[in-house]
Parts: structure tokens; C-alpha cells; sequence
């Protein structure tokens, strides 16, 4: 069965390092916002030109702009047999609107990360991400730099945006049999084999 999956997760629980696994390990296309916008920062475009200072302050770009992109990127033929979906959604509005996007081919599937906020700071703080830039990338040799919204005030401030916007969120999708809570405070691969459990038994219980 075809894996649609919303990997949920505050700012530094490991949705993306899970969600690319995820999607590796299911032959299907890992769609971030987060980064199909640092994208357009990069590339100037309009979108991005939109985004940069909404992004740099750690708020979140309005409903209607990342509602768009992620339309525009379910529609393509490679998430036709599934997808992961990283950082979005994040507010109850983008939420209903991907259910509206939605047929009922397969169950969407909730993971939520569960990691404790002090935890969450002191990852993000140490986090580095490659770019060119600083020191080396153990995985491509590319260069590892700080996410220009992982210094401290900004932190504090997505994590402030996540309890406010998208901690609903995960009160809203919680009450459906699809929904699954891992504890994010262990290692990588824990998590990772806690995830695949979750997974296999919405889609068990599916079938
Ligand atoms: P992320 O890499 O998922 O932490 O996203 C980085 C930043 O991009 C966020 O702090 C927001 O400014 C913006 N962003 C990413 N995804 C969304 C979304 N679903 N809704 C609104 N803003 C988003």
C-alpha cells in the first residue's frame, strides 16, 4: 500500500533526518517546505524573495504560500504512489486544506515526534546543516554551516510559533485511528525503528 505520510515534530525533534529514511525506505519523494523555501532564499526567486524575512524571524510563511507549494508538488508523478510530508503541515488551516487535496486511495498517516523543549533548544543551538561554508560534511564533504533560524533568539522563537500554531495541530489530528506518538528522545535509530512500527500498524490495521 502506498505510504502518505505527515511526519510531525517540533523544531530539532529529527523530522527530517526520520522522514528522509522514511521515504528512502518506501520508495517515495520526501517533501520538505522548509526546504522548497530555503531553496527559493537562494535561487532569488519571488517566493523567496517573499519568504526571507518571515523565515529569518522564525514566523511562519502564510497558509495560502505553502498551501500552493505543496499542491503544486503532490501533483507531480512521483508522489502519485505516496510521500512524506516535513513541516507540513503546521497550522490547522494547512491541514484541512491537504485533506480537501486528498483522495481516500490510501490512509494519511500522523507521526508525531515527541521530544521534551530543553532537549529541543540544545539541539537546535549545536545544530549545522551543509552548505558551503565552515567545516565538513561527513555524508558529501560539502560544508557544514548554523541554519541562519538556529541561532538562539530565533529558536526561541519557532519554538514559541510551534506551541502556539502547531501544537493544535497535533491536538487535531491525535483523535484519528491514523495517528501514532514516538518518543524522539533516544537515538536516530531508535526512533527510526519506533516510526516503522507505527507506520506498519495504521497501514496493518488498514488493510
Ligand atoms: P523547517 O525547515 O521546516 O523548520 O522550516 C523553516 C522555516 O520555513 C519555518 O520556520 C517557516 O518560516 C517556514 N516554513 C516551512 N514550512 C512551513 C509551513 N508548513 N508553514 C509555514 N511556514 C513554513
Amino acid at each position: 500500500m502506498a505510504v502518505r505520510l505527515v511526519m510531525m515534530g517540533a523544531p530539532g525533534a529529527g523530522k527530517g533526518t526520520q522522514a528522509e529514511r522514511v521515504a528512502r525506505e518506501h520508495g517515495v519523494p520526501r517533501v520538505s517546505t522548509g526546504d522548497i523555501l530555503r531553496e527559493a532564499v537562494q535561487a532569488g526567486s519571488p517566493l523567496g524573495k517573499a519568504a526571507k524575512a518571515v523565515m529569518a524571524s522564525g514566523a511562519l510563511v502564510s497558509d495560502d504560500v505553502v498551501i500552493g507549494i505543496v499542491r503544486d508538488r503532490l501533483a507531480r508523478p512521483d508522489a502519485a504512489k505516496g510521500f512524506v510530508l516535513d513541516g507540513f503541515p503546521r497550522t490547522v488551516a494547512q491541514a484541512e486544506a491537504l485533506d480537501e487535496s486528498l483522495d481516500h486511495a490510501a490512509p494519511l498517516v500522523v507521526v508525531d515526534i515527541e521530544v521534551p523543549t530543553e532537549v529541543l533548544v540544545s539541539r537546535l543551538s549545536s545544530r549545522r546543516i551543509c552548505a558551503p561554508g565552515a567545516t565538513v560534511c561527513e555524508k558529501c564533504g560539502g560544508k557544514l554551516v548554523q541554519r541562519p533560524d538556529d541561532t538562539a533568539d530565533v529558536v526561541r522563537e519557532r519554538l514559541r510559533v510551534y506551541e502556539r500554531d502547531t501544537q493544535p495541530l497535533v491536538e487535531f489530528y491525535r483523535r484519528r485511528e491514523t495517528f501514532r506518538a514516538v518518543d524522539g528522545d533516544q537515538t536516530p535509530e531508535g526512533v527510526a525503528r519506533d516510526i516503522a512500527a507505527a507506520i506498519a500498524s495504521v497501514l496493518g490495521a488498514k488493510r
